[in-house]
């Protein structure tokens, strides 16, 4: 991968003259956006007749506009297609199946219509239940854009420079063993003492809230044995457990269903977004009984779109392509296989620093190759260059550096040759 010789463009200003109602966010991730016409499974394609290869998105999880889907789509939005308070087969049914892939003592579902608002609802969830209002979040997580998702979150876009969290938030150290204090094998535990430590003189701890691998702050994997150590911390200090799976739910790490499983604990609480509608828009919080109880005891919980039947039969139908296809079979091969590629690869370019992740949901940290810092202009001109190649990732993390990798589940090792192919000859 050869080091650019010229500065980038500023790209950003330049988006600003021409799109000026394009959000900020949108400017920072995607620099001039693609004016895109269609998609089909891991494919998009442009107005001008150009076919990008998507390496990036994990939101159409099965596939752009897979056909059972948008046939189940199309069928239920010619027969009922508005919910306001009424019962019908596709919400009971959705709930039921959603449970179903959920270990106990998960037993009740809420729906809402974004990540967000899952996070929110799981925040304000877990305050009623303990009556305790603190929360304690980790370095460089992701939950969402509303008043309650931001506060617990600590990214980049969220903040504006100088306001931090809110004084009831405690932030901990991410357990990150490629940049962080720890490395080794323990790592999982010294990062669990650390927060035991932080939370030494604390109390009303209403929750702890975390993704498994921190998508949006840099593919980070938590270190091994981490959440084993920190769940029980929380509870003995009367918190609850909360598991945000927006990104690493529903088959996308390959060995596991949800990506807390990987780490050996259950939550009591799951925040569901993105892929469960594959693209459209769906969220939900899963809880336990309890939970819900003394949540219902406060609020009677209305949302105008979550549950929404149209919602509700793309959700069953994404649930029944991931079984009938066996992409989380499928997530977990191809991902083993991508890993190991990059891994070789990583022997011959100083500047990929680290690899990681599962399955389908993997992080290329670009770095410098002399002193090993993040190389955000570096991330940036791969990024410029992959798409010039018509391939699309990401770059995200602190400092932008790291090359995000999350195609939909029916990526094939074909494409991932492309890419590592791609990658190796820049
Ligand atoms: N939680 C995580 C881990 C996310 O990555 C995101 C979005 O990227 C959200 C929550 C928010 O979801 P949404 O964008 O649907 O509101």
């Amino acid at each position: 991968i050869g080091i650019p010789s010229m500065e980038l463009a500023d790209v950003t200003s330049d988006l600003q003259r021409r799109n000026r109602h394009i959000s900020p966010i949108l400017s920072v991730s995607y620099q001039r956006p693609i004016a895109m016409h269609a998609a089909a499974f891991q494919y998009m394609y442009d107005k001008v007749g150009n076919t990008f290869l998507d390496a990036y998105n994990n939101i159409p999880h099965v596939g752009h506009c897979h056909p059972l889907v948008v046939e189940a789509a199309q069928k239920q939005m010619e027969t009922l297609n508005t919910n306001t308070r009424y019962l019908y087969d596709q919400l009971a049914e959705y709930a039921e199946k959603l449970l179903e892939k959920c270990p106990k003592p998960l037993n009740k579902v809420f729906f809402v219509n974004s990540g967000s608002a899952a996070s929110d609802l799981a925040v304000r969830m877990a305050k009623a239940h303990t009556q305790k209002d603190k929360m304690v979040v980790l370095e460089h997580g992701y939950h969402g854009n509303t008043e309650q998702s931001i506060a617990v979150s600590d990214y980049k876009f969220n903040h504006p420079k100088g306001n931090g969290q809110p004084s009831n938030v405690i932030k901990v150290p991410l357990p990150d063993t490629y940049r962080g204090d720890f490395q080794d094998k323990k790592a999982g535990k010294k990062y669990a003492l650390a927060l035991q430590e932080a939370l030494r003189n604390q109390s009303n701890i209403a929750a702890f809230i975390a993704e498994s691998i921190v998508g949006c702050g840099g593919q980070v994997p938590l270190a091994e044995g981490y959440l084993k150590e920190v769940y029980p911390i929380i509870r003995s200090k009367g918190g609850l457990c909360i598991a945000d799976e927006v990104q690493t739910g529903f088959g996308r790490l390959g060995t596991h269903f949800w990506g807390f499983q990987t780490h050996g604990v259950v939550p009591d609480i799951l925040i569901l977004g993105k892929p469960m509608g594959n693209g459209h828009p769906i969220g939900a919080v899963v809880c336990t009984d309890a939970v819900a109880e003394s949540f219902e005891k406060g609020v009677e919980f209305f949302s105008s779109f979550g549950g929404n039947p149209v919602s509700c039969a793309v959700g069953l139908a994404v649930l029944e392509v991931i079984a009938k296809e066996g992409l989380q079979e499928n997530a977990q091969a191809v991902g083993t296989y991508y890993l190991e590629q990059l891994r070789h690869l990583q022997q011959k370019h100083p500047v990929i620093g680290d690899v990681r992740g599962s399955g389908l949901f993997l992080g290329i940290d670009i770095v410098h190759p002399n002193t090993k810092n993040t190389y955000n202009h570096l991330a940036q001109y791969i990024k410029n260059e992959f798409r010039k190649r018509h391939i699309l990732i990401s770059t995200d993390g602190p400092d932008d550096s790291v090359i995000k990798t999350k195609p939909p589940l029916c990526f094939t090792k074909g494409n991932v040759d492309h890419v590592i192919t791609s990658l190796d000859n820049l």
